[in-house]
């Protein structure tokens, strides 16, 4: 028999909450972060810092990127085969869905799908389903090593050490969405009823969604990528996450039955 599907719904802000709680446990167990984890790269190709050019580790003796990273996306596709995840939605809509990802356990922090103990043995209940961005991570990557050196499962790194990667973190730009951010808008229209007079109005509201993403991490300057109607378009933040502003343009247009924004 088929297991049911378990969905939740959060608002944003009850999401950033629970992921700023779990934050804030973490830190009091974990080593400070020696370099940006939000610069950092899972994939072992794009990886610069002297520690990723060390063997890879091994995963089924880790866990701790499944135990540690608090928003783990999935995209529409996968949901289909997931019998459990979290759907974000807007603070003020409740019915508009602007994210998903996979469920978190509360008391631990960790991802549902990881069993066992870290560091010693672990496994991934669904290995054969799991996210594609899980696929995508990669054992040795500069991210992997800082999970790890934050778990205290690799050794610090050396002052002289940090200043050359962080250097070389520096300077790797790829031009990449690296954070994406679907925000509301409510529009009102008051519509006069009887044209004889022109008081009595009616007012009829709709919901317009703006995508605004940011590249390589320039917090300071976002870019408003697309306006949709939520009735005709569904789009989640995680579908323009690592992709270049090209290509989330065409992803748009392949979609999207409005005008991009060029
Ligand atoms: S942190 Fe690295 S070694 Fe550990 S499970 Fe994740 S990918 Fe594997
Ligand atoms: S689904 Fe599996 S691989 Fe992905 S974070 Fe969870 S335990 Fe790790």
């Amino acid at each position: 028999m088929n297991e049911p599907v378990q969905i939740t719904r959060l608002s944003r802000s009850e999401f950033n909450a629970i992921a700023g709680d779990m934050s804030l446990r973490r830190k009091e167990m974990l080593f400070e972060p020696q370099l940006q984890i939000d610069r950092l790269t899972g994939l072992v190709s794009e990886s610069v810092t002297s520690a990723s050019k060390l063997p890879a580790p091994d995963c089924r003796r880790c866990g701790v990127c499944c135990d540690y990273a608090p928003r783990v996306p999935i995209e529409n596709d996968e949901s289909k085969r997931l019998n459990m995840y979290w759907d974000i939605v807007s603070d003020s809509e409740v019915d508009v869905i602007v994210d998903r990802v996979l469920s978190r356990d509360l008391a631990s922090g960790r991802c549902v799908h990881l069993a066992g103990e870290l560091a010693k043995d672990v496994t991934c209940t669904i290995y054969k389903e799991r996210p594609r961005v899980c696929r995508a991570f990669e054992a040795g990557s500069d991210l992997c090593r800082e999970y790890r050196r934050m778990y205290g499962l690799d050794r610090q790194l050396e002052p002289g050490e940090i200043l050359l990667d962080r250097a070389k973190i520096k300077v790797r730009s790829v031009g990449v969405i690296t954070n994406a951010h679907i925000r509301v808008e409510t529009v009102s229209v008051s519509l006069s009823m009887l044209a004889s007079d022109p008081q009595v109005t009616e007012s009829l509201r709709s919901l317009r969604m703006i995508i605004e993403v940011y590249v390589d991490h320039d917090v300071e300057n976002g870019y408003e990528l697309h306006r949709y109607d939520p009735t005709l378009e569904t789009w989640l933040e995680n579908e323009f996450m690592g992709l270049t502003l090209t290509r989330a343009k065409r992803l748009i247009k392949s979609r999207s039955l409005q005008i991009v924004n060029e």
